[in-house]
């Protein structure tokens, strides 16, 4: 069996919390004997689990049937408390910590892949290691390697050989910039989709070879 994580035991442990102590009947008594402070600390446990309701009906019974009650805010609460990490199940929420390996739909191998597709026959590509890289190769000598620059740059590397009759000056598409290691496609983002970039690097790829 896989060590549970702290944080994912936590968030289970307030999800049961928050389920054991949603109801109004053991809000209205319990509360009712809570000190201001603890009924806050126990609300902040509320919120941060993803249940502001509850949070709020443990503030409001306390409110209404503790004598010693000076008096809350219910709807100050504290910024950390707003966004909770976790959803109702102790799931992460994605708005919050996106789950490893959903942040981004594809990886730069994809996109090599992808182009690969759009080149037609006699192409294929590899993925580099961890998927950081790819590497397209067609019915030439000539390699091209797809990666992200230091500058967030999405360069498609090439060396000209002179087995390959490649035009020397190729009339390159719009934003497909001639750079030291090859081109790059000026402005190109994970955001405009795998398709997109596929499309701007096939594009670049069939003017570099002049096919
Ligand atoms: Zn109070």
């Amino acid at each position: 069996m896989n060590p549970v994580q702290p944080t994912v035991a936590l968030a289970t442990a307030t999800a049961r919390l928050v389920e054991a102590f949603k109801g109004v009947d053991t809000a209205e008594e319990t509360a009712a004997v809570l000190t201001c402070c603890e009924t806050d600390a126990l609300a902040a446990v509320f919120r941060a689990a993803g249940a502001p309701d509850t949070a709020k009906l443990w503030i409001s019974e306390h409110i209404a049937h503790s004598s010693e009650c000076q008096g809350h805010d219910a709807d100050a609460a504290p910024e950390d408390d707003a966004a909770p990490l976790y959803d109702e199940n102790g799931k992460y929420d994605p708005a919050q910590e996106p789950a490893p390996g959903t942040e981004y739909p594809f990886s730069i191998s994809d996109i090599a892949r992808a182009t690969a597709r759009l080149l037609g026959d006699g192409w294929t590509a590899e993925s580099g290691s961890w998927g950081v890289s790819g590497t397209l190769s067609g019915p030439y000598s000539t390699d091209f390697g797809f990666v992200i620059d230091y500058e967030d740059d999405l360069i498609i590397e090439y060396r000209y050989s002179t087995d390959d009759d490649f035009p020397e000056d190729p009339e390159l598409p719009e934003q497909a910039i001639k750079c030291d290691s090859g081109v790059y496609l000026e402005l190109a983002s994970a955001s405009d989709g795998l398709d997109a970039l596929a499309e701007r690097s096939a594009a670049a790829i069939r003017a570099i070879t002049g096919r």
